[in-house]
């Protein structure tokens, strides 16, 4: 089959914005592909040989390809630039001056849709010396042989920017019309790509073997299943309604979701926009390599960075250090993770994407070693409101987002690419930074591990209860610190260091520290809420029974208000206006 062709029909879909008269162009072009052809015409017309998964890229810079348009059409690069701003595109820039030069040429080869394929792969291949000017004469190759118009999408295809404002969809509905008459079986291709991310193999699939086939499409090992994603809700009624009375919640942990598909030793681990990212997380690879009995599997789970000294979740945001090719080793140690297992997709060569959840969530309980980094999803059964309500509190202070709510009935499959009704989040609704720091006291502190061995790891922090004269704990404390500020506040604190608790300090059990500090030193912290907290006493019981009040991912400023006495630290009044003020914020 001729590029040309697929050209021509690309210039068509270009200029329409109707989706039937897109599918109607392609219907044509599908039906005028031959069945060899068919994955090389779906990877041109969604510009790369390979799926989306597929970490493939052309390492082509604009100059690169404005280099091989001079090559192929013997302008100068600063001609080439020129008309590139005259026409606020370098594919319609290629297209006119081969127009001008194809005018005195006498001969070219017609491209061919697998040659062209072939080509593109080997730019995407080339790497490493002498690289640069191997793609650029590649790429000039192409562009030689091209018509004006195979030129603009050649240009386009290279820089990724195809621009056809097309959605898989539309190949899909157009590949259920062209090959099987029927758009009432796109939902089957769709269950297929869901399962597979790759419309190149199902397309072909379908043009060799029939939609019979398509039906048949299993869960296949190293190919990413598109995420089952969940509704919203902050109405408990309306969770215990979809979810029929009785249901499964689990911690939301607040980290990036992971797919991760073990095969032997080989583990590929999946982003949630499928790209794969496996070198990312080494020491994820390496847990699963360790800890999952599974010839095969593919698993999913959410990454949590972690406080090594507290054992406490971090922000998402710090996962962000984590996005990198380089320096992982380095950036693995100073960002170490948790990995927090929720869901079982494919076990030893069997799809479970069409079992219930239970099922699902047993089969993995079988196959987990747990240990302190790689855990299962705290979850548990809920039948009534106060239930859901206290485990969405222990959630919040284990410093989680909220809770997953998920079906646990016959119809609770993994709805692979689907936002349904079968997992619902029901997340904090009180979200606002604090908008103040707030000056707590001093009361304790845990001792260090790893890099802060010798020093204080973290700090227990109080709110003045003037009232009652009394040191009341808002926090655990162990970001923000740099080495400076450990070993000031190590000197500092160690001048106030108690053997018993001081009588004024009000903790509860789950909090007592390894030192006791009397309340003399004042520090100032950044958080980013105030949340009610079954472990922490400022505000015991005045929000609400058996909760008191707490600072979430507290964090040092790096201040030391030596100008504040501990019983001029922020009150604890003050912390419940705060906390009733992010409320009204919401409102
Ligand atoms: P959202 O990103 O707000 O749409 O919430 C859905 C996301 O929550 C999922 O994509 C996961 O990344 C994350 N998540 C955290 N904990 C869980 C869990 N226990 N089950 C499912 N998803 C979870």
């Amino acid at each position: 089959m001729k590029y040309q062709v697929l050209a021509g029909k690309l210039s068509k879909i270009e200029v329409t914005s109707k989706r039937t008269e897109m599918t109607n162009h392609l219907v044509e072009l599908f039906k005028a592909t031959p069945p060899d052809h068919i994955r090389d015409v779906i990877g041109l017309i969604r510009g790369s040989p390979y799926p989306d998964y597929e970490d493939f890229q052309y390492g082509m810079a604009e100059k690169m390809v404005i280099k091989s348009i001079a090559n192929a059409t013997g302008l100068t690069t600063n001609q080439i630039v020129e008309k590139m701003k005259e026409k606020g595109d370098l594919g319609k820039a290629a297209e006119e001056e081969l127009a001008i030069k194809k005018q005195t040429t006498l001969f070219t080869k017609l491209l061919d849709v697998k040659y062209m394929s072939e080509t593109l792969d080997k730019i995407g291949r080339t790497s490493g010396k002498g690289s640069v000017d191997t793609k650029i004469k590649l790429l000039a190759g192409l562009l030689t042989n091209a018509s004006p118009l195979e030129a603009r999408y050649i240009i386009r295809t290279i820089l990724g920017q195809m621009r056809l404002g097309m959605a898989d969809m539309t190949i899909m509905d157009a590949l259920a019309i062209a090959y099987t008459d029927n758009a009432t079986n796109r939902p089957i291709i769709e269950r297929a790509f869901n399962i597979s991310s790759d419309l190149g193999l199902i397309a072909e699939r379908l043009v060799k073997e029939g939609i019979e086939s398509v039906k048949d499409f299993k869960v296949t090992i190293r190919h990413p299943i598109r995420m089952m994603m969940a509704q919203r809700s902050g109405e408990k009624e309306e969770i215990f309604a979809k979810l029929k009375g009785t249901f499964i919640a689990e911690f939301k942990y607040d980290g990036e979701r992971l797919q991760i598909h073990k095969d032997g030793e080989t583990v590929l681990i999946f982003s949630r926009r499928l790209e794969e990212i496996s070198e990312q997380y080494p020491d994820v690879c390496e847990m699963v390599r360790a800890q999952i009995r599974a010839n095969n599997a593919i698993i999913e789970g959410e990454v949590v960075a972690y406080n090594v000294e507290t054992g406490e979740l971090r922000p998402f945001q710090e996962l962000m250090h984590r996005r990198r090719k380089y320096g992982i080793k380095k950036t693995m140690k100073a960002i170490p993770v948790n990995l927090f297992l929720f869901d079982l997709l494919y076990l030893d060569n069997k799809d479970f994407t069409n079992k219930n959840y239970p099922l699902r969530r047993k089969a993995l309980e079988k196959i987990v070693n747990e240990t302190e980094q790689l855990r299962l999803a705290v979850q548990k059964e809920i039948t009534s409101e106060d239930e859901l309500e206290e485990f969405f509190e222990s959630a919040v202070e284990k410093g989680c987002e909220g809770i997953m709510a998920k079906s646990i009935q016959e119809e609770s499959i993994y709805q692979a690419g689907a936002r349904g009704w079968l997992w619902i989040k029901f997340k904090r609704d009180y979200k606002s930074e604090v908008a103040d720091t707030i000056d707590a006291v001093v009361i304790g502190a845990y001792v260090g591990y790893g890099a802060r061995t010798g020093f204080y790891g973290s700090l227990l922090m109080a709110c003045y209860d003037p009232i009652e004269n009394q040191f009341k704990s808002v926090c655990r404390m162990g970001s923000g610190f740099t080495d400076e500020h450990l070993e000031t506040l190590q000197k500092l604190l160690d001048q106030y260091r108690v053997s018993k608790k001081p009588p004024r300090v009000i903790i509860k059990n789950s909090t007592v520290p390894d030192i006791w500090i009397k309340p003399t030193i004042v520090l100032e912290v950044q958080a980013a809420e105030l949340t009610l907290s079954p472990v922490h006493t400022c505000a015991l019981d005045m929000i609400r029974k058996g909760s008191g009040l707490a600072m979430r991912f507290p964090r040092f400023t790096g201040r030391i208000r030596d100008d504040k006495t501990a019983e001029q630290a922020t009150s604890q009044q003050e912390i419940i206006d705060l906390f009733k003020g992010q409320l009204k914020k919401i409102e």
